[in-house]
């Protein structure tokens, strides 16, 4: 089927609107009507060549809800009608050992990216910023009732992305979290960290999103321009969650963290970013990355949600608004993540 979308047709030129042709329903495949979908930092990336060559015309989005239209002969998982989520990915191989422990985003024979990918038909794969989608029933997840459902796309990159680390690394009563930076991701960290019941700092650039970060769940706010802030909180933190996808100096932030904590990179900047040994040695430190969640831990990550009555903070924007959107989002102008109504792409 043909479908409406908004693709990226070069990496210098502005989204334009455009048709793309969906696969048909295989039996064990989801017809998702799109209702909502976030813009990501990643999609910006990825359409203007930031990671690497790119086929065009490319639509992208992968903070995706919607509603199920059509089920194949074989789908166990979900109904027509239900309202249902997609990710970053689409498909794995669900044989390695990373797929079998439900972790299908380190699956060692590569998963499925929702965009910008080679999916198993040799096609590559188109986003949400489009009306309908086609997804492997698996790889589709429940949202949850109570989650208001134009706000509930962003947790679909955003708030895996920051929920799998703060549960990996346990955050909890007791433990300090820091969060570095206070945009989408950052956002979303300091909700989901404040829920699990740990004590949370944001260390943004300035101290202009304070007021917000305090709102929002946040314990302690300190502005990262200035000096004295590594030095009041040095040896504090069980962990830090940097969201910054930009070059920062890893070893003034190491030096926050205490005995046996651990710094971990959910942002991906293109540049190296190079530590010290003896950051790390002191304190028994780690330096760490994570990458989105599973299958399994993005669904609990929903379930998580709608119990604590989490949502992402977001504005609602028409699919035409998109272009000047991700010159906000490159200006960090946006409190805290866009959503495209697709039901202006109709
Ligand atoms: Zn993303
Ligand atoms: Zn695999």
């Amino acid at each position: 089927m043909r479908v409406n979308a908004y693709a990226a047709p070069s990496a210098t030129e502005p989204l334009v609107p455009t048709t793309i042709e969906r696969r048909d329903v295989g039996p064990s495949d989801v017809l998702i009507e799109i209702r909502y979908a976030g813009i990501c930092h990643s999609d910006i990336h990825l359409v203007r060549g930031d990671w690497g060559p790119v086929t065009y015309p490319q639509v992208v989005g992968h903070e995706i809800v919607g509603v199920v239209a059509e089920v194949g002969a074989e789908v166990t998982r979900h109904r027509v009608g239900d309202r249902v989520g997609v990710g970053c990915l689409v498909n794995s191989c669900r044989e390695c050992e990373n797929c079998r422990a439900g972790m299908e985003q380190y699956c060692l024979n590569g998963a499925v990216g929702t965009y910008a990918s080679v999916d198993r038909d040799g096609t590559i794969t188109q986003g949400g910023y489009s009306t309908h989608v086609v997804v492997d029933e698996d790889f589709v997840l429940r949202v949850p009732e109570s989650i208001p459902f134009e706000k509930a796309a962003p947790l679909l990159c955003a708030g895996i992305t920051t929920y799998s680390p703060l549960a990996h690394w346990q955050a909890g009563p007791g433990t300090r979290v820091a969060v570095v930076g206070m945009g989408g991701l950052g956002h979303m960290a300091v909700k989901i960290a404040h829920a699990m019941g740990a004590t949370v700092t944001v260390l943004s650039q300035s101290l202009k999103k304070r007021d917000d970060g305090l709102a929002l769940g946040a314990d302690e706010y300190y502005a990262t321009s200035d000096p004295d802030t590594f030095e009041a909180l040095k040896n504090s933190f069980d962990l830090i969650v940097n969201t910054v996808s930009a070059p920062l100096d890893m070893d003034a932030y190491l030096g926050l963290l205490r005995l046996n904590g651990t710094l971990v990179n959910v942002g991906a900047p293109p540049e190296a970013l190079p530590v010290h040994a003896f950051a790390l040695s002191r304190n028994r430190r780690s330096f760490a990355g994570s990458s989105i969640g599973g299958i399994p831990e993005t669904q609990e990550m929903l379930d998580f949600c709608a119990e604590h009555g989490i949502a992402p903070e977001t504005e609602l924007i028409s699919a035409d608004y998109v272009n000047e959107a991700y010159e906000r989002v490159l200006a960090s102008d946006v409190r805290y993540r866009f959503v495209i109504d697709i039901a202006t792409l109709a």
